[in-house]
């Protein structure tokens, strides 16, 4: 089975209201679909996240190309050969052995992104090959996996501790984990955030802090000591940007609470240093980001070798299928709280893992169990 086309559907919805993260806002949900067609009329569907929307679709034009031809079932030739787009080969320079010549490296995080999204096609194409779901060909049993409600997004003019009532109502639609977003205030504010969310969603359900970057080493130390007696599970992305695996270390060496990261890492190389460093205790690849489902269960691997538990981010629907095939070396695949946090994904998806009782339950249907709404897909292009 070859592959014949490569095309990415940029998509774009208008959300009720402007949310914030500690370090961005959104008023907008996005998401670019992918299409990966074959000549035995099998379509797969991947999936980025990731801007600007243009550029990667741009890259997954030129990467597309590069795969036509190849064997669809292929999807470590595949990978490796876009990846090794990336790097320059000798004979590469401006294309003239037929391949595109070294890709631009200031847009690798687009690179890496429509690698994922194709990848992701390719998985999809394989478990409808094979008439199986992803996750029994990775050899799980498991249909319905643990799974975590985040919410917490800062709302102009809302309350401060209106986070509290809303992961409340997270647990009331049956999550059994919830993730509170902190960050953005001073630290006493943040420590009384997550003292209210504690008080209103009881001593029984397990809470997770993300933090997106906030912090050097030192203020995060104070901020774990002031918020580990309301039972935290996790801090996520705890540091500042450019911190690396050594600070990691010193945090980890002095928090009271394990750490969690790596949902913006590019590839298995730089998640690898964190793995080894002992400092993180969750591992958060996002195949949606970057680099792909492949890539994302190399990673998986590793970390279940190092004791390392995989928490991936986001798109439940897709790594809902790992956490099944890595049973009790995975944590949870990461849900919304709330339809409304991606209207794109509740519409333009027909079918796929639904979140029921705290419980994230995988179709049996091949692939990753998705059809497009195709109506929707036209109503959300951007
Ligand atoms: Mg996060």
């Amino acid at each position: 089975m070859k592959i014949t086309e490569v095309i990415a559907h940029p998509l774009s919805a208008k959300l009720p209201q402007k949310s914030w993260t500690a370090h961005e806002s959104s008023d907008s949900a996005q998401l670019i679909l992918f299409e990966v067609r074959t000549d035995e009329g099998i379509t797969g569907y991947g999936e980025v996240q990731g801007g600007p929307q243009k550029l990667i679709c741009d890259m997954a034009a030129l990467l597309g190309k590069a795969a036509v031809g190849m064997d669809a079932l292929g999807h470590e030739t595949v990978w490796e050969k876009l990846f090794s787009l990336t790097s320059p080969r000798p004979g590469g320079l401006g294309g003239w052995d037929g391949l595109p010549p070294p890709l631009p490296r200031n847009s690798r995080p687009q690179i890496m992104a429509a690698i994922g999204g194709i990848d992701i096609a390719l998985w999809d194409i394989k478990g409808k090959a094979m008439g199986l779901p992803v996750y029994r060909l990775l050899g799980g049993t498991k249909s319905a996996v643990f799974t975590y409600a985040t919410g917490g997004y800062y709302i102009e003019g809302a309350p401060k501790n209106a986070c509290a009532d809303e992961l409340a109502g997270f647990v009331a639609n049956g999550f059994k984990a919830v993730k509170l977003k902190t960050g953005a205030f001073s630290i006493e504010d943040e420590a009384a955030r997550v003292r209210a969310t504690r008080d209103a969603i009881g001593k029984d359900i397990l809470l997770m802090l993300d933090l997106n970057a906030p912090y050097t080493v030192e203020q995060c130390i104070r901020f774990a000591h002031l918020v580990a007696p309301y039972d935290v599970t996790w801090l996520e992305e705890p540091l500042h940007w450019y911190l690396q695996p050594a600070d990691f270390v010193r945090l980890a060496a002095a928090s009271p609470i394990p750490l969690a990261h790596c949902e913006r890492e590019w590839h298995r190389y730089t998640v690898r240093d964190y793995i080894d460093s002992g400092a993180i205790r969750y591992v958060q690849f996002d195949s949606t980001r970057h680099a792909g489902f492949t890539e994302s269960l190399r990673i998986a691997h590793y970390a279940a070798i190092k004791g390392v538990q995989i928490a991936p981010h986001t798109a439940a629907h897709i790594h809902g299928h790992i956490v099944s095939a890595f049973a009790d070396k995975a944590f949870a695949a990461e849900s919304h709280g709330a339809h409304d946090r991606h209207p794109i994904q509740h519409e333009a998806y027909i079918g796929g893992a639904h979140m029921k009782d705290g419980m994230l339950h995988i179709p049996d249907t091949p692939g990753f169990g998705i059809d497009i709404n195709w109506d929707a897909v036209k109503h959300f292009r951007a």
